[in-house]
C-alpha cells in the first residue's frame, strides 16, 4: 500500500526532496546524498551511492575510491582481467 498524503488544498503530495551532502552511513564522510522531507516529520537522509557500470551493484566506498577500477564493481573488474 502506497502512501498518500492530502493537504488541505486537497492535492496529493510527494515528499520534497533535495540534493544535499550527508553523512556516510559506514564512516563518517559527507558522501553525495539526497534529503527527503517528509511533512510533518524529521528528515529523512539517503546516500546516493554509484551503481557499477557494468552490473549495476552499488559500489562501497572502497570501490568508489579505488580509481582503477573506473567506477567498476571488484567483481566486474576481476572478471575481466582474471
Ligand atoms: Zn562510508
Ligand atoms: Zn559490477
Amino acid at each position: 500500500m502506497s502512501q498518500k498524503i492530502i493537504t488541505n488544498e486537497g492535492f496529493v503530495t510527494k515528499p520534497k526532496d533535495k540534493f544535499a551532502m550527508v553523512h556516510c552511513s559506514c564512516c563518517n564522510r559527507l558522501v553525495p546524498g539526497k534529503v527527503i522531507n517528509w511533512p510533518g516529520m524529521s528528515p529523512e537522509k539517503k546516500i546516493l551511492w554509484k551503481p557499477c557500470k557494468e552490473c549495476g551493484v552499488w559500489l562501497s566506498h572502497a570501490e568508489e575510491d579505488n580509481k582503477s577500477l573506473k567506477g567498476k564493481c571488484l567483481e566486474c573488474v576481476e572478471e575481466k582481467e582474471g
